[in-house]
Parts: structure tokens; sequence; C-alpha cells
């Protein structure tokens, strides 16, 4: 069993995660083990949209993560991912999540990429994710990239997002067909997040 250690500055406080998508927090949950307790924005009373207006990955992270710290006082980290295509010169990069609309909407958005990316010959690809984290009121930074390339049809059922397209380099099973501790352990968050943890275990 993981021995519990001493986090920084966290005392027997609360960390929230800062986000609504709750097969996020799974992840998270399957990371960090029984480290610290993450807890929710419901979990805190946050029923609120968190704002997302800025044009880079960074930029988001923090107004999210500030908006928690700012309103509810809690201790929080808050992530910004988006995905990166080569043959797209970067794109839907920060509109990752609304590539195909205002809908967000997952199938809609893998058959727009599927779509820009017919005829093309590189199909190579990133995630990145930043996570910003706000400790008390001081700000820190991760990022985690994982780099792959888009299949040419969907592939699995587990995951979220773009999982069932995107195959990480060095594999031929998509995100979508790998279990979350397969993906987490290669995963761009599971990276950003394994830099958090070792960040709070000073
Ligand atoms: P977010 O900033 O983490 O919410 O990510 C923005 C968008 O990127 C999501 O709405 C998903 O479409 C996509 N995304 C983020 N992480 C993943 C992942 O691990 N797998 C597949 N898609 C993801």
């Amino acid at each position: 069993m993981q021995q519990e250690l001493p986090l920084r500055g966290l005392g027997g406080h609360r960390l929230c995660f800062a986000t609504n998508n709750r097969h996020k927090i799974e992840e998270i949950a399957q990371l960090v083990e029984a480290s610290f307790e993450i807890v929710s924005l419901a979990d805190i009373g946050c029923h609120d949209e968190l704002p997302e207006n800025q044009d880079t990955l960074e930029g988001n992270a923090f107004e999210k993560a500030e908006y928690v710290w700012t309103k509810f006082g809690v201790s929080c980290f808050a992530d910004d991912t988006g995905l990166e295509v080569m043959a797209l010169d970067g794109d839907p990069g920060v509109y990752t999540a609304r590539y195909a609309g205002p809908q967000r909407n997952a199938d809609d958005n893998m058959n727009l990429l599927l779509q820009n990316l017919s005829g093309k010959s590189d199909r190579t690809a990133r995630f990145r994710t930043c996570i910003a984290l706000i400790l008390n009121g001081e700000r820190h930074l991760f990022e985690g990239v994982v780099k792959g390339r888009i299949a040419h049809e969907r592939h699995g059922a587990g995951g979220f997002g773009y999982d069932p397209v995107f195959v990480p380099e060095g594999h031929i099973r998509t995100f979508a067909e790998m279990t979350l501790e397969e993906k987490g352990a290669i995963s761009h968050r599971g990276e950003a997040v394994r830099k958090l943890v070792a960040f709070l275990r000073g």
C-alpha cells in the first residue's frame, strides 16, 4: 500500500480540481491514488460554468483556477487541453472542445477532424495539457504532452473526447481502447498530473 506523503502547504485542506468533467476526476483519482483528497466543484458548492476566454491553454487554465480561488477561497487546480494536429497548422488547439461548434459535441468534433484530414498523408498530432495550480494564492504551471497520430476511423468505446481517433506514438490502439491505467501512464494529462503531484509532495 502506498505511504501517504506530506503535501506542501496543504495541511489537512482539500484541493479542488476545477472541472465539471467526471471522466477527468476519475482519471486523476486513478493517478494520485490515496495521496490526497481531490474534491470536485460540486463538493465545494460551485455549480458555475467556469470562464475560458483566453487564446492559450495556459491562459484558460489560470482563468478557471483564479475564478475558483477568488470566489471560493479553496486551493485548486484547473487544466486545459488542446489537440494540435500538424497538417492543420496546430488546429484545433485552444478550440479543441468546440472545434465543430458551440455544442461541444465529441462526435461532431471527430467528424470534422476526420473530414479535414481526408487526403492528408501526415496525420501526426499531439495532446498538450496545461495545469494551473493556485496553492494558497501562489500560482504554478505544469505541462504534459503525448505525441501520436489521428486514425482513419474511430476505434474503441472508452474515454472521452477524441480518444477513439487518437493513437499514441509507439501503440496501435487508440486511447479509447485502453484502460484508464494504460491511458494515464502515457497521456498528456497523466504527465502533467505527475508533475503536479511531485511538486505537491515537495
Ligand atoms: P479540456 O480543456 O481538458 O476540457 O479539453 C478540451 C477538449 O479536448 C475536450 O473537450 C476534449 O474534446 C479534448 N480532450 C481533452 N483531453 C482529452 C483526452 O484525454 N482524450 C480525448 N480528448 C481530450
